[in-house]
């Protein structure tokens, strides 16, 4: 497969950079409007959005939490399949990164920020940062050329996308960032503009309404975030640098929701509870956690105090107290039988403890109410392989619904299953794909070698390994001749 581009136009979202990365400022990147939309195949854009979100894990920590991801993509497509592009691809994932910050990337991978949701007050605040980014991607706004775009390749552009979407906190994020530059004398220049902000507003808001979510949340969110430079001393949020708010688009943006009929808007369990869970990852002071978690369950509607408890249960885990955690997860999974998260927690405080028959007995039971839950079910294989039954974890790996199974976390569990079962070969393959899905390809070539030297290779194993090795080669040379000029 040819990588380079005759001519590549991407459609991003807008962001300026940075002072750490403000070294790569002189790079130029023509607007060239939305004439240019053809210009890049839908399988390009494709293969460059992948490459791009495999190189974001070697500069971001993408949160693999099944239950978090789960509902991010959840209230995601709920909304991209009431934008103005339904029919366009999206992905969307949650960096933990305390910085107030989301991005759209090619391809329609968009991320947001764990610190971003943590400064949501409600789940239309967080679909409001989400519609308006998925605006950036349909109205394919900031189309973006690069000169000398023949010497390009998509695993540069990917790595040097990957590198300027970052907080510009990150100073390795910058500095690799300068380096792809240098390296593929790529030139392109930052360009959003208040028109395209504004647009990325007006279509988000006409998305949120039509995906039933508070069109009024938006402003509220939007004075937040500028506010949250006070509160929080943190300096400008990256999303207020990337994402430029004067006092003017707030009142824009205020007047625009006040035309929407007004109604209440009920936050989902499962918004409160990944806010719980995301918190609870993000506090290294568990005892803190614990102290917060019981102040709030205190107050506050019935759905939030059984939020607060959640989070509760979840310090208690972390605090190395299972009896507690698990009292408070059972009497939850008792109150609300349909919320899934419930018995997970409780599944998964047993196989803390090393009582993997009791969390397999609660995991089956829970992927028969649920089963087209696909983070149950990854939590249930996770216990079936710390108990040695790759049998049935690889009968339910293959249950798993098509989108998870080219995830990095798929070919990690496959790899072990097929290792436990001494489907040595296999297992070099699928750790091969999942040192390649997130973004190391050496280590996903010595794979792939591994595997060949393996007693148990067969024929078509054999095709298979070869055609895969020509594709990790053919990347990995692109890489390095990127860098050699
Ligand atoms: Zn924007």
């Amino acid at each position: 497969m040819n990588y380079r581009l005759l001519t590549l136009i991407l459609a991003l979202g807008c962001y300026t950079l940075g002072s750490p990365a403000a070294d790569i400022d002189k790079i130029q990147l023509p607007d060239m409007g939305d004439s240019s939309g053809a210009l890049i195949s839908p399988a390009q854009e494709k293969e460059l959005g992948e490459a791009f979100f495999r190189n974001l894990h070697s500069q971001a920590v993408i949160n693999h939490d099944m239950e978090i991801q789960q509902y991010i993509q959840s209230i995601g497509h709920q909304l991209s399949a009431h934008s103005y592009a339904p029919g366009n691809p999206f992905y969307f994932f949650v960096v933990m990164d305390p910085d107030i910050n989301a991005f759209a990337g090619p391809g329609g991978f968009i991320g947001v920020n764990s610190g971003l949701i943590l400064l949501t007050e409600s789940e239309s605040e967080l679909a409001s940062v989400l519609a308006h980014e998925i605006a950036h991607v349909t109205q394919r706004h900031l189309y973006r050329s690069f000169e000398e775009v023949n010497r390009l390749s998509i695993p540069t552009i990917a790595a040097t996308l990957a590198a300027i979407l970052l907080s510009s906190q990150n100073p390795n994020a910058g500095q690799a960032a300068l380096m792809a530059v240098q390296a593929g004398s790529v030139q392109f220049q930052i360009n959003f503009t208040r028109e395209h902000e504004k647009e990325a507003d007006r279509v988000g808001m006409s998305t949120l309404y039509d995906s039933n979510f508070d069109p009024r949340s938006m402003p509220i969110f939007f004075e937040r975030m500028s506010q949250s430079t006070r509160f929080y001393g943190q300096g400008v949020p990256e999303f207020l640098r990337t994402h430029p708010m004067s006092e003017n688009r707030v009142a824009d943006t205020r007047g625009r929701a006040e035309t929407y009929p007004y109604k209440q808007y009920p936050d989902t369990e499962s918004y409160l509870l990944t806010k719980a869970k995301i918190k609870a990852i993000s506090e290294s002071d568990k005892t803190a956690l614990l102290q917060h978690f019981t102040l709030l369950s205190q107050q506050g509607a019935p759905d939030q105090r059984a939020a607060a408890r959640y989070g509760m249960g979840l310090a208690y885990a972390d605090l190395q107290q299972p009896d507690a955690a698990a009292a408070i997860f059972a009497e939850l999974a008792t109150q609300y039988p349909n919320q899934p998260q419930y018995q997970a927690a409780l599944a998964k405080v047993a196989a803390d403890q090393h009582n993997y028959a009791k969390a397999n007995l609660i995991y089956a039971k829970s992927v028969a109410s649920f089963p087209h839950n696909d983070a149950i079910k990854i939590e249930y294989i996770r216990t079936l392989l710390k108990s040695e039954q790759a049998q049935i974890a690889l009968h339910t790996l293959d249950s798993l619904s098509e989108p998870q199974k080219n995830q990095p976390f798929y070919y990690e569990l496959l790899a072990e299953a097929h290792a436990q079962l001494h489907h040595s070969a296999e297992s070099h393959r699928y750790l091969a794909e999942y040192y390649f899905s997130t973004g190391q390809t050496e280590e996903a070539i010595q794979q792939v070698r591994l595997a060949k030297q393996e007693a148990d290779l067969n024929y078509p194993l054999l095709a298979i390994l070869n055609e895969r090795m020509n594709f990790f080669q053919t990347d990995q040379d692109e890489r390095k001749s990127q860098r050699g000029k």
